[in-house]
């Protein structure tokens, strides 16, 4: 009897699924996969709240197919070995799955499309993780943009209804293939921690998207979804997400254009996610500073916004957009310190965490990325408090000391480091 694998990784969801919808259609019984992969695995602390995350939500998606008579297939192992079994195991006709655009997802997909390839198993990848992707938003003359607003401009004139479809999967579901329940590897049995935390479902708040365009940049007020989580994993669908975003808020679309504009960005530029974006910044002679680095990690710079923020990412692996690109501008421009260094620490950090936002996010904040703002736009923390943040209660939330005496002084003083920041890139950039 022949099967279809339908292979999970960052779509952890069981309706409005491209991949899998396409999949169920294509009439032979689907078996879902998913693989939690030692090769990322092996590289995590073993407390790591995302893998966490990870297991609770493949977890609800085995009850709900338990429910339809059928089970995932889950396995903690290397990718590659892990197809090898199953095609040996099962006839398989085709493999489906959504594309994902990151480097290292990238050569995994075509390790695994040659070993299908090899015992003549199709391999069918469907866009589902963003909007539009790699070649769909190209400039006039077929290359990538490479700033923000002309992409955006074509990212509207592109888009149809066609690009917000939502696939049903009432009709399709009774095409998973009939199975006992199959257990699932426990946390601890990977070498993880097992937590006392249980992750929600994502809630999509009108209230919120309406308001965005006002609230959106004051980290004292919930004013943002909180959603980048349930995107990074896929928990929700960018599409859904879209239809609302037309429907109610246009800069809240605008956000995620700008997910889509890092993921196109990503698989176009691989090398942005080691290097400057724009080669000339890799010549800047970043300080070699560590215990400046441990202080802006631990919160302690006396900027109370940048500790404010970091303390927050440290308790919670949440930090809000505002505040990031304030202790990342604080990073690479008042201490001089490599981009790299930061987009580690926030990549180990944030339960959002992805490649492509991230990396994005921190080359616009050095000013070596896709931005058309030149290197001298320095963000000073204190005016950004007192305009984001002019009642304190953000930053007595996570520095509560700043009402007493216990807190730090300033490591740097602001006009000196502006200047230094200005000065090091003028001589780096204008030396050609
Ligand atoms: P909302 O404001 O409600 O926005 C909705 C969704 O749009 C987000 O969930 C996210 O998926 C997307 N989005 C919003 N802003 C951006 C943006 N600037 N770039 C790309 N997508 C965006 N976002 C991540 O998802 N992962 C990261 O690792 C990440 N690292 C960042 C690092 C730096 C230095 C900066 C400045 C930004 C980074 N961002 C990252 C973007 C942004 O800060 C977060 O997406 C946002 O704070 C998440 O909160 P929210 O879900 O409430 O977003």
């Amino acid at each position: 009897m022949k099967h279809i694998i339908f292979w999970h990784r960052r779509d952890l969801r069981l309706f409005d699924n491209a991949g899998l919808f396409h999949a169920l259609q294509a009439g032979l019984p689907v078996i879902p996969i998913f693989i939690f992969d030692k090769n990322i695995l092996d590289k995590l602390p073993k407390n790591d709240l995302r893998v966490v995350f990870i297991h609770q939500m493949i977890e609800a998606m085995q009850q709900k197919l338990i429910s339809l008579g059928s089970s995932m297939q889950v396995f903690y192992g290397n990718p590659k070995q892990v197809f090898e079994a199953l095609l040996t195991k099962y006839e398989v006709e085709a493999v489906y799955t959504n594309a994902d655009y990151e480097p290292y997802a990238r050569q995994r997909d075509a390790d695994i499309a040659d070993v299908l390839q090899k015992k003549g198993v199709d391999f069918c990848v469907h866009k589902d993780h963003v909007i539009c992707e790699k070649y769909e938003v190209l400039k006039d003359d077929q290359k990538p943009y490479t700033v923000f607003t002309p992409y955006k401009n074509k990212w509207l004139k592109t888009v149809t209804d066609d690009f917000f479809v939502q696939y049903d999967h009432e009709k399709v579901q009774k095409n998973y293939y009939k199975s006992e329940a199959v257990a699932i590897p426990s946390l601890t049995e990977m070498g993880f921690e097992a937590q006392n935390v249980v992750f929600a479902q994502p809630e999509i708040n009108e209230k919120i998207i309406e308001l965005y365009a006002q609230q959106r940049d004051f980290p004292a007020i919930k004013g943002t979804t909180r959603l980048s989580m349930h995107l990074r994993f896929g928990t929700v669908s960018v599409r859904q997400l879209a239809v609302v975003a037309k429907r109610l808020s246009e800069t809240w679309l605008n956000e995620l254009i700008w997910r889509d504009f890092y993921a196109m960005i990503i698989y176009h530029f691989p090398h942005s996610a080691q290097a400057a974006f724009r080669p000339a910044y890799d010549k800047i002679p970043w300080r070699d500073a560590p215990q400046d680095f441990a202080l802006w990690c631990a919160g302690k710079t006396g900027y109370p916004l940048v500790d404010a923020g970091m303390r927050e990412l440290n308790a919670t692996g949440f930090m809000h957009n505002r505040v990031r690109m304030v202790v990342a501008s604080f990073l690479t421009k008042h201490l001089l310190l490599d981009w790299r260094l930061g987009e580690a620490y926030f990549a180990q950090k944030l339960l959002d965490f992805e490649l492509a936002s991230n990396v994005g996010g921190w080359q616009w904040a050095a000013g070596s990325g896709c931005d058309a703002a030149p290197y001298f736009r320095v963000f000073n923390p204190m005016e950004q408090a007192k305009k984001f943040d002019a009642k304190g209660e953000y930053v007595r939330k996570w520095v509560p000391e700043i009402d007493g005496f216990g807190y730090v002084a300033p490591m740097v003083e602001h006009s000196f480091a502006r200047n230094r920041a200005i000065d090091t890139y003028k001589k780096e950039l204008s030396a050609g």
